[in-house]
C-alpha cells in the first residue's frame, strides 16, 4: 500500500521516533509499505515520521543509484546489492570517520535539493524484521542515506545541516512549502 508522505513543515518530522521493542507483524507491513511508498517516489530512503508512525523505523535501498558505497561486515567486504533492501530498526551510529560534502534529496521536501557535510564512513548497528541485531560498516552513498534517515528517527531534518550560504538558495523554495501547509492545515 502507498502510503500518503508527509511534508516539511510538518511538526510530526519533528518527532523523535519511539523505540521498538518486540518486532511484529505489524512493523513487517509497516516497512512494505514503507518501501512501495519510497519506490513509487522514487527515493533512497524513508523513514516511519515521513509517513506519519513515530517510531525508531527507516527503509533505505540505494540501488537505484550509481553512486558508489562500501559494505564491510567484520573485516571482510561485502557487495553493497547483499543488504539491500535494507531495514534499520532502533538504530545507532558510532566511529564517524571523514567529512565528505554531498547532494541530498528528501521525500518530505519535494524539488529541494542540497549539499549536505556528513561522515564519510560510519559503524551502523540496527535490529532487522527478524527481530536481529545486525552490525557492520559503510561509507559513500550507503553512510550518507542511513545517517540522513537516522537523523529523520531522532527528529532532525536535511536543511538543519544545510551549509548558510546553501539554505539561503533552499529559502523561498521553504517558505513555499510553510504556505502549502498552512493552507492544507
Ligand atoms: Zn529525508
Amino acid at each position: 500500500m502507498i502510503l500518503p508522505i508527509v511534508f516539511y513543515p510538518d511538526p510530526l518530522l519533528r518527532k523523535k521516533g519511539a523505540e521498538i521493542g518486540q518486532v511484529t507483524e505489524e512493523h513487517r507491513s509497516l516497512a512494505g509499505d514503507m518501501f512501495e511508498t519510497m519506490y513509487e517516489y522514487n527515493g533512497l530512503g524513508l523513514a516511519a515520521q515521513q509517513v506519519g508512525k513515530v517510531l525508531q523505523l527507516a527503509v533505505i535501498d540505494v540501488r537505484g543509484s550509481d553512486r558508489p558505497s562500501q559494505l564491510f561486515v567484520g573485516v571482510r567486504e561485502m557487495p553493497v546489492e547483499s543488504m539491500m533492501p535494507l531495514v534499520l530498526i532502533n538504530p545507532l551510529i558510532s566511529k564517524p570517520k571523514r567529512e565528505e560534502k554531498g547532494g541530498e534529496g528528501c521525500l518530505s521536501f519535494p524539488g529541494l535539493f542540497g549539499d549536505v557535510v556528513r561522515a564519510g564512513e560510519i559503524a551502523v548497528e540496527a535490529t532487522d524484521l527478524e527481530g536481529k541485531r545486525n552490525r557492520f560498516t559503510c561509507t559513500g552513498l550507503l553512510a550518507r542515506a542511513i545517517q540522513h534517515e537516522v537523523d529523520h528517527l531522532n527528529g532532525v531534518l536535511f536543511i538543519d545541516r544545510m551549509k548558510e550560504e546553501d539554505l539561503a538558495l533552499a529559502k523561498s523554495q521553504l517558505r513555499e512549502m510553510e504556505q502549502q501547509f498552512k493552507q492544507r492545515s
